[in-house]
């Protein structure tokens, strides 16, 4: 809606980090409105891995990232944030000491502190440069795996010589008809560990290696690949018969309109007092992978206690002449949700 949103709080980014920011807002009685670009929350746990499990979360020996996600979103739930989903913040304005959080549909928030919690800015995959391949994308050409199980039996074509190329070779290999891996150089940059499982692939058969070859081109019709035509550097050409195509050539991540804001920011990520999170402007904070400090680790746990740091500083700002009563949860409890 057109609206003006009147809240506490704005957090721009729905990741794993600005979700435990609402629920750190919520336990200081501050209300929060949350705006992500994406149509989902979950930033790169969603967008990128959603069924890899994660084995760093404190309390939780394995967890899908997936999973991460929705017990952040059930956990934030009993202070009824207000998600604006698939709008993507261009402006942060000032107006007395609140701010003005906007994008360009026209959805507006106005908080008294601003929670910047927006990962690596606006990520997208790194496309290959094939002619009409818009048309393919979502349907048989991804740029991530949300589900495995739509792949069971599928011809696969995986490109790429990093990770993310290898992780998903060796994750789908078991449950494809038939995988090629593409490479234009036959050193992979992955984990020498993850190479060597996929050679022990090769040899059952069910992964095949075609490098050096880069993608030329495909072939198809109504969004579906029918074949994946690969070339090598002197022009000779081959044509994989394939259902699926999956690029993995990193991701392109720009801070986009986060430049604009007048914080400082260095190599882009925005600077932070550790202590606070407090960015170079009053009443702007900066919080998980996008928050730049001397000894920052990028890691979610780092984020949800950034997260906390962030939502104290904030309290005055929300609640002046307050003295904050600190009390741990299993003082204060949450609200029933
Ligand atoms: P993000 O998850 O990046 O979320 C930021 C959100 O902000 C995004 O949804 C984005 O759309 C949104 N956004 C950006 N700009 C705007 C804007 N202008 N307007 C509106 N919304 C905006 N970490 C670990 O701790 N353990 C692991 O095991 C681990 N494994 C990983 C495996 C992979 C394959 C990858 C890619 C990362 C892994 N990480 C891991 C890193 C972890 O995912 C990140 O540290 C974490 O996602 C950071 O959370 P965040 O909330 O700060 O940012």
């Amino acid at each position: 809606s057109n609206a003006t949103h009147q809240t506490d709080v704005a957090i721009i980014g729905a990741g794993p980090v600005g979700l435990f920011a609402v629920f750190e807002c919520g336990m200081l009685k501050m209300k929060a409105h949350v705006l992500d670009a994406l149509d989902m929350a979950g930033g790169q746990c969603s967008a990128l891995y959603p069924e890899k499990p994660i084995y760093d979360i404190p309390g939780h020996p394995r967890i899908d990232a997936a999973e991460l996600v929705r017990q952040l979103e059930a956990q934030a739930a009993p202070f009824k944030p207000v998600y604006h989903l698939g709008h993507a913040v261009t402006r942060v304005e000032s107006h007395g000491d609140r701010f003005l959080v906007g994008n360009a549909n026209g959805v507006t928030v106005d908080a008294r502190a601003v929670i910047v919690a927006a990962g690596v800015g606006a990520f997208g995959p790194n496309r290959p440069p094939l002619e009409g391949i818009e048309a393919y994308e979502g349907k048989s050409v991804h740029y991530l795996v949300k589900r495995r199980e739509d792949f069971r039996g599928k011809r696969i074509v995986i490109a790429g010589g990093g990770d993310s190329a290898l992780d998903w070779v060796l994750s789908l290999a078991d449950l494809a008809a038939h995988v090629y891996v593409i490479h234009r150089r036959p050193k992979f940059r992955a984990a020498p560990e993850s190479v060597a499982r996929m050679e022990a692939l090769v040899k059952t058969g069910k992964v095949e290696m075609v490098v050096p070859y880069q993608l030329a081109d495909l072939e198809g019709s109504n969004g579906q690949i029918s074949a994946v035509i690969v070339s090598t550097l002197d022009g000779q050409t081959r044509s994989l018969p394939a259902d699926a195509l999956l690029p993995f050539f990193g991701l392109s991540m720009n801070l986009g309109p986060i430049a604009q804001w007048g914080l400082n920011l260095e190599h882009n990520h925005i600077l932070v007092d550790p202590a606070t999170c407090a960015t170079s402007r009053a009443g702007i904070f900066a919080i998980g992978d996008i928050a730049h400090y001397p000894g920052k680790l990028k890691l979610i746990l780092s984020g949800f206690a950034e997260a906390a740091s962030a939502a104290h500083a904030i309290y005055p700002l929300v609640h002046p002449g307050e003295v904050l009563h600190f009390e741990y949860s299993t003082t204060s409890g949450v609200p029933a949700a």
